[in-house]
């Protein structure tokens, strides 16, 4: 540390050297004897090393700069998902704006240091040489050095810097200029057709020295919803939730709603509730693209003192919202997964919208669920935690069951709409009557052209991706696989536009004219994904307007939300598309689903295969009926006798947490039991599986008490040209597999940087 400088308090920013860089960290604590941990042991030969500790250059903040309850989340989640605390960083800091971004937006010139910039600094200030830099040079550099994320050059001339002051320090170096937006109201790009009202402009110095004024207040949510009328049951919910937040205690309640039933009308009432009592919200949603109705409704009820935080976001407007949030000018935040860790303070209410979801959870390190995050940041916070849902996941209707959790339900929908009435067809008697090349049951297609007619709207569901799956040979029965991935190339698009690409890696190549392996020529496509769909819905329904939604045809930033507009707007008749068509979206007009396929997920190896496609099954029937008219599903299977697929049909919860808990107990997962995943990564299949069974043997050692599954190869054995071995390791003790995992870890730390560790895994390919 710099002499005379104070320790930094915990969440100050530091500028410390990291290697031959300087870098901005963030101070997670203090007084602690210096340590060397595996992580840092570790050094490109595998052989250990003693670590010096370098002294901090900078002190940055005063204060804590993250408040320091968040930097404790961010700790306990990285000692609960056996992580590096480096790793949760990124998810505590605003983005630093990068340059580069030319849009239609009002640009401003920012100035920021760099580490040469840094060194130049110190060296002025320890030599008062005169070759160095100017005063006037020196001036500029140390503003800059307070504030790593830059100033405006307009700012920086207010303050006296003249262009060509900054010119020549960043000819030399010592500074970087980019362009960053000023205009940063992610509003104003219209969620779901909101337009804000206002469009700030931020001032750059502000967010670094925190000298901000208040923006506007508005809205009184109570006045401008009340014109509607609470349904019986979404008043006796709101209720109980109501006196657990008036608690002002750690509380989970699930809220267990049919779609449809009016869940987030009850996350604004007690929003606005908790608000009045001077606390704040922090509302989760699994992706707020596909769940419009949150962000543009919480925006209504409650105009600017809400942010939203998602990855959609442009890192300029990430920065902004992360600032209001953190200078206090903001009530509720409205973020995906990791605005768990949003700098809001007086956390009274945590809402984790579709908590069942997938998007929850994080696929790289550290692999948290922003769902568990946030039950622990409330139990920190002594607040009350919502998880909505009409499908829970098993561990939380089980949480529910036990008592663990308060469990509120919604079984009507609003205005006593009913729910869709499902059919399933059996696609074994449709190859059988329309041949075996049928994608599209007869009834699905009278019934979308039923709904042309009445100018109703339809989706059709197929959770796969491309035109065809597969390219397999008639002669040698061989298929077209990735060079790097243990999986076949998908087919997209059609004629000359025909590629063949790997879902995992992106290789693509085009489809050869014939076998690469017995060179026969008769190639053959197999298996079907949303791209045919789409195909055939517009051969079996000429003049229909047809569109696609899924992962390929979102590509280009803010098609999704102009899709979904369009939608809206019915502007398209018929939307194809994969589990994103499923996800909370609110289309009155939408009176058909159709499911194409609804087994593709069941042939998976994975035990919450049964689990996720009840889920999906559940959720896409309930994207139907919403408004007036009453919906309708149709659910096309070879397999019409599995339980997921009956009771999905019969949107029966309940009857489908006892029939899978009877497999989750008597296979013993979760939640009956703790789980973790570790995969060995290694260049040879038998390298991978050594190091595999090494792990297993050093698990075993330090607790024979730990069941082990495994080695084995990982359902997913090869990925990006590594080949991958798998152990999962189940226990009813989180705690000691992780204990045991990591003193395995520890013993052949040079395998560390190879073992990806998945603490309650969500999906275990
Ligand atoms: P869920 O999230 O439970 O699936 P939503 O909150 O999206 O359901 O509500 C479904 C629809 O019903 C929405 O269009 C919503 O505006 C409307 N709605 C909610 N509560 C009421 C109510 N009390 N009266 C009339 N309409 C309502
Ligand atoms: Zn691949």
């Amino acid at each position: 540390m710099p002499e005379g400088v104070a320790a930094p308090s915990v969440g100050a920013r530091v500028v410390v050297p990291l290697g031959t860089r300087v870098v901005t960290g963030i101070v997670v604590e203090t007084n602690v004897e210096p340590r060397t941990s595996n992580r840092e042991r570790r050094t490109p030969n595998d052989e250990p090393r003693t670590t010096t500790v370098k002294p901090i250059r900078e002190v940055l903040d005063a204060g804590a700069f993250v408040p320091p309850d968040v930097v404790a989340l961010a700790r306990w989640t990285a000692e609960y998902y056996a992580a590096g605390v480096g790793d949760t960083i990124p998810a505590l800091l605003p983005p630093m704006a990068r340059g580069g971004r030319a849009d239609a937006h009002k640009t401003t010139r920012m100035a920021a240091i760099t580490a040469a910039g840094l060194e130049a600094l110190d060296v002025a200030r320890a030599s008062q040489a005169r070759d160095a830099i100017t005063p006037k040079q020196r001036e500029a550099l140390e503003l800059l050095a307070g504030t790593p994320t830059g100033i405006g050059t307009a700012a920086l001339a207010a303050l006296g810097i003249a262009a060509d002051a900054i010119s020549r320090l960043a000819k030399r170096g010592y500074i970087s200029l980019r362009q960053d937006r000023v205009d940063r109201d992610p509003f104003v790009e219209g969620v779901n057709g909101l337009r804000g009202k206002t469009s700030e402009t931020v001032d750059p110095l502000a967010g670094a020295v925190g000298l901000r004024g208040q923006t506007s207040e508005v809205s009184n949510t109570m006045l401008t919803r009340g014109d509607r009328q609470l349904t019986g049951e979404q008043i006796d919910a709101l209720a109980r939730l109501r006196k657990l937040a008036d608690t002002r205690a750690f509380h989970v309640a699930l809220l267990h709603g049919v779609t449809g039933s009016g869940k987030t009308e009850i996350y604004i009432r007690l929003s606005t509730a908790i608000r009045d009592a001077g606390r704040r919200v922090l509302m989760l949603v699994p992706e707020i693209a596909l769940t419009p109705a949150a962000a543009s409704l919480f925006r209504q009820a409650f105009g600017e003192r809400v942010a939203i935080q998602h990855s959609g976001l442009s890192d300029g407007e990430r920065h902004d919202q992360w600032q209001r949030i953190r200078r206090g000018d903001i009530d509720i935040v409205v973020g995906t997964r990791s605005a768990v860790f949003a700098p809001l303070e007086d956390v009274g209410l945590i809402v984790v919208d579709e908590e069942h979801d997938g998007s929850y959870k994080q696929e790289e390190s550290p692999r948290y669920n922003g769902r568990d995050v946030a039950i622990v940041r409330a139990q920190r916070a002594g607040a009350l935690v919502v998880l909505g849902s009409a499908t829970p996941s098993m561990e939380s209707y089980h949480n529910a069951m036990t008592g663990k959790y308060e469990r509120i339900v919604l079984e009507r929908r609003v205005l006593d709409r009913p729910l869709a009435a499902v059919s399933v067809v059996d696609m074994r008697e449709e190859y059988a009557a329309e041949g075996p090349d049928v994608i599209l049951s007869r009834a699905l297609r009278e019934g979308i052209q039923a709904r042309l007619e009445r100018k109703e709207q339809s989706l059709v569901l197929l959770n796969r991706r491309g035109f065809a799956t597969a390219v397999f040979c008639r002669q040698c029965a061989g298929t077209i696989d990735c060079p790097n991935c243990s999986v076949s190339l998908v087919v997209h698009g059609e004629g000359n536009a025909r590629r063949a690409r790997c879902h995992y890696c992106n290789f693509t190549s085009r489809v050869p004219p014939a076998c690469p392996l017995c060179a026969g020529p008769y190639l053959e496509q197999a298996g079907f994904g949303t791209e045919r769909v789409e195909a055939e819905v517009k051969r079996a329904c000429p003049g229909a307007r047809v569109a696609r939604l899924d992962r390929d045809a979102i590509r280009k930033r803010g098609s999704l939300v102009s899709l979904l507009s369009r939608f809206r707007d019915g502007a398209i008749d018929v939307l194809v598309g994969t589990q994103m068509i499923a996800k909370g979206h609110d289309f009155p007009r939408v009176t058909l689903v159709g499911v194409v396929s609804a087994d593709v997920g069941l042939g998976l190896a994975d035990f919450r295969a049964s689990e996720r496609t009840f889920q999906l099954l559940t959720q896409v029937a309930g994207r139907a009926g919403r408004g007036e008219q009453p919906g309708e599903a149709i659910v096309q299977t070879l397999y019409p006798d599995h339980y997921s697929i009956q009771l999905a049909c019969r949107q029966d919860f309940p009857a489908f947490y006892e029939r899978e808990m009877l497999f989750r107990r008597a296979m013993r997962y979760p939640p009956m039991i703790s789980l973790v995943n570790a995969v060995v990564r290694s260049r040879t299949f038998a390298g991978a599986m050594d190091d595999a069974a090494d792990i297993v043997e050093q698990v075993r050692r330090s607790d024979p008490s730990l069941r082990i599954l495994g080695p084995a190869p990982a359902p997913l054995g090869k990925l990006r040209g590594e080949y991958r071995a798998q152990l999962l390791i189940k226990g009813m003790n989180r705690k000691k597999i992780r204990e045991a995992l990591q003193a395995a870890l520890a013993a052949r730390p040079e395998l560390q940087r190879r073992v990806v560790v998945d603490v309650d895994p969500l999906s275990v390919l």
